[in-house]
């Protein structure tokens, strides 16, 4: 079976202008000890605005943290008011694209479709997507939360070739879960990311399966990231409100040492 390196992401959305997310990185690589880095990867996604800054700090303090946005435009330039293209995002040296993430899904109208197109785009230049994909409460109270993922799983990665599948990071996030202080436990969290592989393995082969790094987000925190990553199916965490916190989104990332 493949090694799979996990990752754990930072998702800060619109909280942070570009002096604060430096702060906030300055204080995260305080936090960290040189262990924390070995054998997993640590991503941070802060606005675009803070983009550049942390790019820039990232390679003067030479810290071994990776650099992700929270979303991108599916074409590569135009005239498309207020929009950012991956091409844009590659030259900053991002390495990660949210894709698809539910609150994007919600409120500005992105369908399976328009994911496919955007992960065309990361993968088009040289990025990774981290697809989200997540059922609602209602959907998982009525029994159908495996369908509705497996759904999205499938119309987000609609004619992407296996090369691209296995470049790719899954996170799995209910959205009852998100920014509600109510984890899944463990087992549903667990039970969900063996169905993602399961899929994955359906459309794109068993190696490929095996090989795709599979997050858990919603609500992830100092107190509960052990149990979910301890996880055979969890590689990872992507974590919103305890991102925006030094000390607690280094806790999550030194849960191996605490
Ligand atoms: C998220 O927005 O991706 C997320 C998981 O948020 P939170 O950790 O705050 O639930």
């Amino acid at each position: 079976m493949p090694e799979r390196t996990p990752i754990i992401a930072g998702n800060w959305k619109m909280h942070r202008d570009h002096l604060e997310a430096i702060q906030l990185v300055q204080k995260l690589a305080y936090h960290l000890g040189e262990e924390d880095y070995e054998g997993q990867e640590i991503v941070v996604c802060p606005p675009f605005v803070a983009l550049r800054s942390i790019q820039t700090l990232i390679q003067s303090d030479k810290l071994p943290i990776g650099l992700g946005a929270q979303t991108c435009h599916d074409e590569d330039e135009g005239a498309f008011t207020g929009e950012i293209s991956a091409p844009m995002l590659a030259r900053l040296d991002v390495r990660y694209v949210l894709c698809g993430h539910s609150e994007r899904r919600a409120m500005f109208g992105e369908t399976n479709e328009v994911v496919n197109r955007k992960l065309r785009a990361v993968q088009r230049h040289g990025m990774r997507p981290i697809l989200c994909v997540g059922e609602s409460l209602e959907q998982r109270e009525g029994g159908d939360a495996v369908d509705v993922v497996v759904d999205q799983l499938r119309g987000s990665l609609d004619g992407i070739s296996i090369a691209d599948a296995s470049e790719l990071v899954v996170a799995y996030e209910p959205v009852w879960a998100i920014g509600t202080g109510r984890n899944a436990t463990p087992q549903d969290a667990q039970e969900m990311c063996a169905a993602i592989r399961t899929e994955v393995g359906e459309l794109y082969g068993a190696g490929t399966a095996e090989g795709l790094r599979v997050q858990y987000g919603g609500s992830v925190k100092p107190g509960n990231v052990r149990d979910l990553m301890g996880q055979p199916d969890i590689d990872g965490a992507l974590v919103g409100g305890a991102s925006l916190s030094s000390e607690d989104f280094a806790l999550i990332v030194g849960h191996r040492r605490h």
